[in-house]
C-alpha cells in the first residue's frame, strides 16, 4: 500500500512541530529531522480513510439515530436558509410509522346528527388522512407502514419518525375548540430532532390549513400517548391532533387532502432538514 503511493509527501507534513521564533529567524543549521517516508504514507492514507469514513457515515440513515454531542450541534448549527440538496433527496429505504388513530380498536370521539344517530367518527377520518399521508410519503420513496392504535408491530418500532393522527372531540364546547394541537414524546433518546419534528409539524399544518394552533391545550394524554412508550427509543414521534370535528367538521371531512397534505409536508420538513422559521416575535410600535 504505502509504495504504491504516487503522491510525494510535502516537506512540511515531516517536520515535527517546532518552537516558532527560531525556525523563523534562524537559518537552518541542521537539517530536520526526517521520517521514513514509508511512515508517512500510511499516517497519510490512514488519515483519509479516517476522513473518508466520517464523511461517509454523516450522511448514511444510521447517523439519523445517533445522538451523539457532535451530530446534536451539527443539527442546531445546520443553516436553515434552505434545504441542504444532499439531504433532500429522499432515501428509499427509510422508514415512517403512521398511525391511524382508534383504527382496530374503538371509534375514538363520534358526531351525531338531529336523530341521534353517528353520522361521523373520528377513527374513520383519521384513517382517511392517515392514508392519504402513507400514499404522498410512499410517492416520495419512503417505505411506510399504516399502523393501528394498538398495532403489535409498535412494540420496539424502528423508524426515523412515528407519527400518530387522531381528531378532537365532536361536542360543542365553546368557540375556542377549533385548530390542531402537536406533541412529541419525552421518552426519546433525542429530545433535540423530536422538537424538531414538533416545530415542522406546527409549521408545514398552520401554513397549508390555515389553521390555528392549539399550544395551551395540550394534554397530558399526548404527551404520554401509550405508543410512545411501546416502540424504540430511538424512534423520534409525535401526535397531531388535526382539528375538532365539532368546529372543524368541513375542512376536516371535505378537504381531507389538504388536511393530509399539512400533516405530509411537516414529516417531509423533518425527514429533509428543511428550515422552520421563529415564530416572529411581535415589535410594538408606541
Ligand atoms: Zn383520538
Amino acid at each position: 500500500m504505502e509504495s504504491t503511493n504516487p503522491q510525494p509527501i510535502p516537506e512540511t507534513e515531516s517536520k515535527p512541530p517546532a518552537p516558532e521564533p527560531e525556525v523563523r529567524e534562524a537559518p537552518q543549521a541542521k537539517p530536520a529531522v526526517r521520517k521514513p517516508r514509508a511512515v508517512n504514507a500510511f499516517a497519510t492514507t490512514l488519515g483519509v480513510a479516517v476522513l473518508l469514513a466520517t464523511l461517509f457515515t454523516a450522511w448514511t440513515p444510521n447517523s439519523l439515530f445517533a445522538s451523539n454531542l457532535q451530530d446534536q450541534l451539527n443539527l442546531i448549527l445546520t443553516p436553515q436558509a434552505g434545504a441542504n440538496p444532499v439531504i433532500a433527496s429522499p432515501q428509499p429505504q427509510l422508514r415512517i410509522g403512521i398511525v391511524a388513530g382508534h383504527n382496530g380498536n374503538d371509534s375514538g370521539a363520534v358526531c351525531y346528527d338531529e336523530n341521534g344517530e353517528v353520522d361521523l367518527k373520528e377513527a374513520d377520518v383519521n384513517f382517511e388522512i392517515a392514508t392519504l399521508v402513507q400514499k404522498s410519503l410512499e410517492a416520495q420513496g419512503y417505505q411506510v407502514d399504516l399502523l393501528n392504535e394498538f398495532d403489535t408491530r409498535l412494540n420496539g418500532y424502528r423508524a426515523v419518525a412515528l407519527v400518530s393522527i387522531h381528531n378532537d372531540s365532536c361536542e360543542y364546547i365553546n368557540d375556542e375548540a377549533t385548530g390542531f394541537k402537536v406533541a412529541s414524546s419525552l421518552e426519546t433518546r433525542d429530545v433535540n430532532r423530536a422538537q424538531r419534528l414538533n416545530a415542522c409539524m406546527v409549521d408545514r399544518y398552520e401554513r397549508i390549513t390555515g389553521m390555528i394552533f392549539h399550544a395551551n391545550s395540550i394534554t397530558g394524554d399526548m404527551r404520554e400517548y401509550h405508543a410512545f412508550s411501546e416502540i424504540d427509543p430511538n424512534t423520534i414521534t409525535a401526535i397531531i391532533e388535526t382539528g375538532f370535528l365539532n368546529l372543524d367538521r368541513e375542512i376536516l371531512t371535505e378537504r381531507t387532502d389538504l388536511v393530509a397534505e399539512g400533516v405530509t409536508q411537516g414529516i417531509l420538513c423533518f425527514m429533509n432538514n428543511e428550515s422552520v422559521l421563529p415564530t416572529a416575535i411581535p415589535t410594538f410600535v408606541p
